[in-house]
């Protein structure tokens, strides 16, 4: 049996924890759903004051050079290279997701003329798959979107496959793919892969040169903290830059964007990635969360996610009972930092625990799904949740209609 105080103990013995204090969170409330929307890091605040009033307020358009707004999606996409085992000019900070796997999805159907299979799994997340759509339809040259169960990724692959399209950790179940290991096994088929790694950056290490990975995409606002609609990131292996070409071919990836030529010339490198005028306040906010998560040491991120993730499976277990059914891994290692449970009513669940101050969400069919950000998330949260989840379920509380009702956004 577990109880409230070994959550206690092993938050006195986490070396992260000072690190919650960077982070603006409400007293008393349970945030785990950081997987969706990362909590606000202090120093951000400061920050983009400062943008707004001294570089945008009073520099004006000079601060496109003097407060280095022009390099700040390179110099921004460096440092989040450091989180994903890049080096300095694979990766920089642009637009959304969506948009992001549209150009390396197009660049990549590129590298491989002959094939015209896009293979990703049935579960991968919608909009990755809808891009994939878009993209297939638009190019009118037969490209299809052949979605596969995970456990059959490797076997689907063949002469025809193109890309290989791939959310390295489930959104809904937390189930993590071996990175190195499917690359591997891509490229043996001939075939390019494409990563997205919108839970995983920030989160976890992953090593994407040391993969021989090819492509990768993510997410700004979810564990890299860079608040709501922060832009997205983008990776291109070094190997790859120069042959690299995305249709969305605008000024901010030419060569020369203030020659004004008529024709397009790619920039040199990862800024040929780029199409239009970067969001300068809200990469300033995701430039300032980095500042934070880059103190903290990733391995020591990932071992606490392990353990959170652990801690809570056993508590909600031990408090629940058989009234929710883990659908996330039971073995750490193949876990991304959430867990999800299924529950038949789980959307009125989830409601009734935000009633609570425990802040998990609801995923289609009937996943409860709770996000650890190891660097703010502490033991006795996990505890807290674990215990609210149990009241609710054994006093029906999830019943009331007010819990019933949907909300635009889940
Ligand atoms: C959150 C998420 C996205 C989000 O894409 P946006 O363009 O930012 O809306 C994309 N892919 C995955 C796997 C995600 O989890």
């Amino acid at each position: 049996m577990i109880a409230r105080i070994d959550a206690e103990r092993l938050d006195a013995a986490d070396p992260l924890n000072p690190f919650r204090e960077r982070f603006a969170l409400p007293e008393g409330l349970v945030y785990l759903d950081g997987n969706s929307l990362g909590a606000l890091p202090k120093g951000a605040v400061a920050r983009v004051a400062a943008a707004v009033t001294r570089e945008w307020g009073e520099g004006l358009v000079r601060s496109w050079t003097d407060a280095g707004w022009v390099d700040l999606p390179r110099r921004v996409g460096d440092r989040i290279a450091r989180l994903v085992g890049a080096r300095p000019g694979e990766v920089v900070c642009t637009d959304s997701t969506s948009v992001n796997v549209f150009k390396v999805l197009s660049a990549a159907l590129a590298l491989r003329p002959g094939r015209l299979t896009i293979v990703s799994e049935e579960g991968n997340f919608p909009t990755d798959l809808y891009v994939a759509e878009g993209l297939a339809e638009l190019l009118a040259r037969g490209h299809r979107l052949h979605l596969v169960a995970k456990g059959e990724l490797l076997s689907a692959l063949d002469t025809d496959t193109a890309v290989l399209l791939l959310t390295h950790v489930d959104y809904r179940t937390g189930e993590r793919h071996d990175l190195p290991a499917v690359t591997r096994a891509a490229h043996e088929a001939g075939a390019l892969v494409v990563w997205d790694l919108a839970h995983t950056a920030g989160a976890m290490p992953v090593e994407l040169d040391a993969a021989g990975a090819d492509f990768a995409v993510g997410c700004g606002y979810k564990y890299l903290c860079g608040g709501p609609g922060a832009p997205a990131f983008l990776y291109v292996a070094a190997r790859h830059q120069e042959v690299f070409r995305q249709p969305l071919s605008g000024w901010f990836g030419h060569a020369a964007p203030f020659a004004f030529e008529p024709g397009y010339r790619p920039a040199p490198g990862i800024s040929r990635a780029l199409s239009g005028t970067p969001p300068i306040l809200s990469m300033t906010a995701l430039d300032a969360a980095l500042d934070v998560i880059l103190e903290a040491d990733l391995s020591l991120v990932r071992e606490k996610s392990e353990k959170l993730t652990s801690f809570f499976v056993e508590a909600v277990e031990q408090e629940c009972g058989a009234a929710v059914r883990l659908v996330s891994p039971r073995d750490p290692v193949r876990r991304g930092s959430q867990v999800s449970f299924a529950y038949p009513d789980g959307y009125a669940v989830i409601q009734a625990l935000v009633a609570r101050g425990v802040v998990g969400d609801f995923r289609v069919p009937d996943v409860l799904r709770f996000g650890f950000a190891p660097l703010y998330v502490r033991f006795v949260d996990t505890w807290d949740a674990a215990r609210a989840l149990a009241e609710v379920l054994s006093s029906h509380a999830h019943e009331r209609p007010e819990f019933r009702r949907r909300l635009a956004v889940t």
